[in-house]
This record gives structure tokens, sequence and C-alpha cells, in this order.
């Protein structure tokens, strides 16, 4: 049978996409492998959120059409939301390309593939025929519709298709999608050109996939959506004042052995009182928000179309850690949006400074074609960009390494993942608090939970070293972990 190759670009749903394209490909018999150098079908899941994730896959694509005319029996496809934005323009401009497949079509792929390959295979022969030296004269003597196939139409449903994957052996973490799509059109932002409007499964639907997954040996799940605590608002009624996100969590917080949830990215708009509250009581949601700010300053909050304050988000991280003791914030920012001035910037520096952070991942703005923050005047110059981001990547990454080197000396319980992947002779870990921990220990570690003392920070690893493997990991021990957990106080 072929064997197939996927990679991925950009955020977890691309990853949770590909994983659900390649247990498509699997079930069919399909041989995964690990280089392009070894596959019959070479796939890239592409994203769009800045333009460097777009070059990088375009490039990508570009190079492997060298292989092709080496190997000209193998199936390129784009797949994602770069497909989705581009469509058949794609196949234009790379004459290798094969497929391209858009962000609501991923359960097509595996029959388009099949196709592909039988199509691919006759060209190869075709090919070696001294009558048809070269793909590119076979491609225009057979029509411009012969090998490409483009699929980036709508279908009603989709986000019901992302529910299967392989598992690797012991595999403690898995993605569930939840939702596709977003509704708020940040005026920066391509998503809802890529991912359409918001569409929700059903709260049965996905607690069976966890309820599968737990079945497996997974013991963490992490919910995903483009705007997840949004989840079901346009389908399902609120109940006891509960959103549809809140009676997910709780209906996915009652499977016997799931130990740990989480879900990202929220939105602070929609992040209400009865979030905050399940924090509260719902043990197993892990000490983790991923909670994107984008700017301090609200000048450009409001140009933006983010409908929030910079003192509405601190209010908001502070009712979380109120909430949950020793709860790790992380975010994203954006610096250089259009018209940010030096005053802007020193607003968003000095809110980051203020709330201290576990961890911000910094944005230069990149302007996406069709968004509207692309056409307003004021660009920045991208030396400033460069200038701020450097800026305030030092302010996060001294805030990073304190609280780092608070947590040695304490100890913390991590959901062992497997091989670190800087020294595969090392085992590597998260812990509640998402953050990663390389240790030494056998194999009977993998997908257990671990109780950690941190003995190292350096810089951004941390380090540690095996007290027992966990043995009481009940919702109602989760407490008292959690406050042995709590590395940064006000
Ligand atoms: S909330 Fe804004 S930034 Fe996030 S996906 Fe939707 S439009 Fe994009």
């Amino acid at each position: 049978m072929p064997k197939f190759f996927i990679k991925t670009y950009g955020c977890q749903m691309n990853e949770r996409d590909s994983e659900q394209v390649a247990h498509s490909l699997i079930t069919r018999g399909y041989e995964r492998v690990e280089s392009e150098t070894q596959a019959d079908v070479v796939l890239l899941n592409t994203c769009s959120v800045r333009d460097m994730a777009d070059q990088k896959a375009l490039g990508k694509m570009g190079m492997l059409g060298r292989m092709a005319k080496d190997r000209p029996h193998v199936v390129f496809g784009f797949l994602g939301c770069m497909a989705q934005a581009r469509g058949e323009s794609l196949l234009k401009n790379l004459p290798h390309l094969d497929l391209v497949v858009g962000t609501q079509k991923f359960h097509r792929v595996a029959d388009y593939v099949e196709e592909l390959v039988i199509r691919k295979r006759e060209v190869a022969a075709r090919i070696a025929d001294p009558g048809h030296r070269r793909m590119d004269d076979l491609r225009f003597s057979t029509g411009p519709d012969y090998f490409g196939v483009v699929d980036v139409e709508r279908e009603f449903g989709s986000q019901e298709t992302i529910r299967e994957q392989t598992l690797a052996p012991k595999q403690a973490t898995a993605f569930v999608s939840i939702m596709q799509g977003c509704n708020m059109h940040c005026t920066f932002c391509i998503v809802p050109q890529t991912r359409g409007a918001e569409r929700s499964r059903s709260i049965a639907e996905i607690v069976s996939e966890v309820q599968a997954l737990v079945a497996h040996g997974v013991k963490e799940v992490t919910l995903l959506g483009q705007i997840v605590n949004l989840y079901g608002r346009l389908e399902f009624p609120k109940v006891d004042n509960k959103s549809a996100f809140v009676q997910l969590l709780g209906a996915v917080h009652e499977i016997d052995g799931l130990e740990r949830l989480r879900f990202t990215s929220p939105h602070p708009i929609g992040f209400r009182d009865d979030l905050i509250d399940a924090f509260g009581r719902l043990p197993k949601l892990a000490e983790h928000i991923h909670l994107p700010l984008q700017s301090g300053s609200n000048r450009i909050l409001r140009a933006m179309h983010r409908a929030y304050t910079a003192e509405k988000y601190v209010d908001l991280v502070r009712q979380i850690r109120k909430a949950r003791q020793g709860v790790a914030i992380t975010t994203d920012i954006i610096v250089g949006f259009p018209g940010e001035t030096d005053d802007d910037y020193e607003q968003t520096r000095a809110l980051v400074d203020e709330v201290q952070f576990d961890n911000a991942f910094v944005f230069r703005y990149s302007p996406r074609r069709d968004t509207p923050a692309a056409e307003m005047d004021e660009q920045i110059d991208e030396s400033v960009k460069e200038k701020r981001n450097q800026d305030l990547l030092e302010v996060v990454n001294d805030t990073v390494r304190r609280s780092h080197e608070r947590l040695v000396g304490q100890e913390v319980e991590v959901l062992c993942e497997g091989p670190s992947k800087t020294n595969s002779a090392r085992l590597m870990g998260r812990t509640r608090t998402n953050k990663i921990v390389v240790f030494e220990g056998s194999d009977e570690f993998v997908g257990e939970l671990v109780d950690l003392k941190i003995e190292r920070a350096n810089g951004f690893s941390l380090y540690g070293r095996s007290c027992t493997l966990s043995e009481v990991h009940s919702p109602l021990s989760a407490p008292q972990k959690i406050s042995s957990l709590s590395v940064r106080q006000e």
C-alpha cells in the first residue's frame, strides 16, 4: 500500500485536522512515514494566520517539485487554511501539485488521494514511455483539469467530521475538536474567511469521543475551538445559567479515568462568571489558561475589534487567579498593529509587566489579504515592529525565567508524554500548569502521572527527578496537588 507523509503548519486545530486525515488514510491501509522522501503521498496542512506561514508552505511545496521530477507517481496536496484561502490558484504556479482541499473537507481527503494515487501511477508509467518524457507536457496535453482536484466548498455539518484519530501506544494526551469557525471578525484575522462561521458539535458526540479516548488510556484531553469558550452559543441554550461550554466541561469532567481537562483558546469576551466558577468546582480542569490579550492599549483593542478593555482583561485575570490558586496564564500579543504609537506599545508593555504571564507568544503584525487591518492607514514599519517585538520578548522571558526558578525544589505532577524531543534518552512530561519538565526514567513512566521534584531550571527548561509513580489521582485529591503547584503569587 502507498506510504503517506503529512506535515502540519500552524495551530493545534491544524494538528488535530491532520490526525483525522492520517487516521482516514491509515484505516484504508496506507502507511504513515516520517519523511517525504519515503512517501507516495505528500500532504502539507497549511496555516494562513501570518504571511510567513503561507510562504513557508509555498516554499516547501516548491522545493518538492524537484522530487516530483524524479518520482512522478507521488501525489502532492495542500490542505487547510491556505488551501481554503487560495483555492485553485495554487495549481497554476505549482505544476506538480495535485490536490487542494479546504478546511471543511478534511474527511474527503482519503477519497481524493486514492483516486490520485491511481492516476499518478498511470502518469508515471506514461512518463516512462519515451513518447512522453516530461510530466508538464503530459499535464498540458491532457487538459488543465487532468490532475488537479480542488475542493474548498463549504459543507454543512463538517464540524462533526473531526472525531477520529489513531493513537500511539501509551498515548496519554489527545486533542478533541469541539467546534469550527469564528464569528468575531477581529480586524487583523483571516480565520473567519478560512474556517467559516461558528459551528459546534453536540455535547453527546464530544463526550462519546472523549470516553473512547479514555478507554484507550488517554488521561488528558484538550478541547479545541477557535474561540472555545463560545462553544455552542448559537446551537444550545443556557441551563441553570450555565453556557453550553460550561455544560460541556461538566459533562466531560464526569468521565471516569480522565485525569486532566484543558481547553484552548478562549476569548476574554465570553469568559463569564460561570466559567470562572467552573475552575473553583471542577478539579480536573488543569491550571493553565491561554488567554489572548493582543494589545494593552484600549485604542488599539478597539481598532482590532476586540470588545474588551485592558482594564477588563486585567480584572478577568485577577478573578481567574482568585478562583484557582496557582493557575498559569499565557497569552498572544500582536505588536505593530496599524496605528500603534510608542505610547500604545508602552501600555502593552506595562500590562505584560503587571500581569506577569507564564508565557506569551509575541507576533509582529502581518497584513492578511482581505482583512480590514490590511487596508488601514498608518501601517507600521517592519523595523519598529521588530524593535517592539524584541523589547517585549525580553520582558516576557525575564518573567518566565523567574517563574521557572521559583519552581526549583518543588514537587509537581507531570503527565509523561514520552521521550524528550531534544534528548530521546530522557523523558518529558507536562505539569498541570502546562510547563514541560525533562527527567530520567524508564518506559514504565510513559503515559503515566509521575510526581517529580524540580531540581534545576535552565533558562526555559525545567529538569526534575521522579519521586514515585503517582498513586492516587482521584478528582478529590487534585486540589491538594494544585496547592503545591502554586509558583507565582500576586
Ligand atoms: S476571535 Fe478574532 S483572532 Fe480569534 S479566530 Fe476569531 S477573528 Fe481570529
